[in-house]
């Protein structure tokens, strides 16, 4: 497995494997790797013979009082788990190499990066698409692979690739979820396993929430809204910060459910003073 830790050998490294005709994909990750990084992994693997992970926790998309500095990192085992995935290369920089003194550029997606996450947490989405952009122009590849539980993320981030014409090809793939239904985080490191239980209280309301629309004639997104708000003030100690029904592409705030544009089923909620996000996507039919 070989760690590259300058973009200077990174760029060269995508340039060599492209001009001897292979293809490149890569999966952006801030480290601390999961089933459901590896999933991403295992199947940029099954798609391009060279797959580059990039481990990067990156400063610019941490508010002030959140928690960079405590973030999980674990590189020695990202390493074993990137190789039993299939992986070919990791891209782990320092904070100075992706952001050398004097830089000042800013990427800003618009409107879809200024609610839910984005009202929740300024500047995040910002610090998100900039170094999405900079991992792109630093790994080269021909697809990059995202995962779904971070929905709002992959919206801004097509958005971003769209808008500035980036040659790269995107690959949403499913959330990977404990056999309760918590969806698998980094983060989920922080929880005892008293409040992993808690925090499987999230799925159980965006199913009761699908469930809903899945069976109605006519469903308003408010009673989906309220249905997954009533489960969630079941838990005592979960502390909703929202539980919305929205357009799947948008996140416009409905009234009625269309089934020819379906839903998206937004979750945030601490737990403790961890932070969870979670969604349920029901397609258009
Ligand atoms: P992160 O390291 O949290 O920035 O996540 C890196 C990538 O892995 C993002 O595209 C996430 O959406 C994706 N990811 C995180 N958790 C999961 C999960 N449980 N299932 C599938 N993909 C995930």
């Amino acid at each position: 497995m070989e760690v590259l830790t300058t973009v200077a050998e990174m760029q060269q490294l995508s340039r060599s494997m492209v001009s001897r005709g292979s293809s490149i994909g890569c999966v952006p990750t801030m480290g601390a790797l999961h089933p459901g990084h590896a999933s991403l992994i295992k199947k940029s693997a099954e798609d391009h013979p060279v797959t580059v992970t990039s481990v990067f926790v990156n400063p610019t998309q941490f508010g002030p009082t959140e928690d960079f500095s405590s973030y999980p990192r674990s590189l020695d085992r990202d390493i074993k788990i990137v190789a039993e995935n299939g992986g070919t290369h990791i891209f782990a920089p320092s904070v100075s190499e992706m952001f050398p003194g004097g830089y000042s550029t800013e990427i800003s997606v618009g409107a879809i990066a200024d609610v839910l996450e984005g009202a929740s947490r300024p500047g995040h989405f910002a610090g998100v698409a900039t170094i999405v952009c900079k991992l792109l122009n630093a790994m080269l590849p021909h697809e990059v692979y995202f995962g779904q539980k971070d929905y709002q993320q992959t919206l801004v981030v097509r958005k971003m690739i769209s808008d500035l014409l980036i040659p790269v090809r995107v690959s949403i793939l499913p959330t990977i979820r404990e056999q309760s239904g918590l969806a698998l985080s980094s983060r989920n490191q922080y929880l005892t396993s008293e409040q992993m239980l808690k925090a499987s209280t999230i799925f159980k309301a965006l199913a009761e929430g699908s469930k809903i629309i899945k069976q109605g004639a006519t469903v308003y997104a408010k009673e989906v809204e309220l249905a997954m708000q009533t489960i969630l003030g079941l838990e005592a100690d979960l502390e909703v910060e929202y539980a919305v029904c929205v357009d799947p592409h948008t996140l416009a705030v409905m009234e009625q459910i269309s089934k020819s544009r379906g839903a998206a089923l937004l979750i945030a909620a601490r737990v403790g003073s961890t932070r969870l996000i979670d969604n349920v996507i029901i397609e258009a039919q």
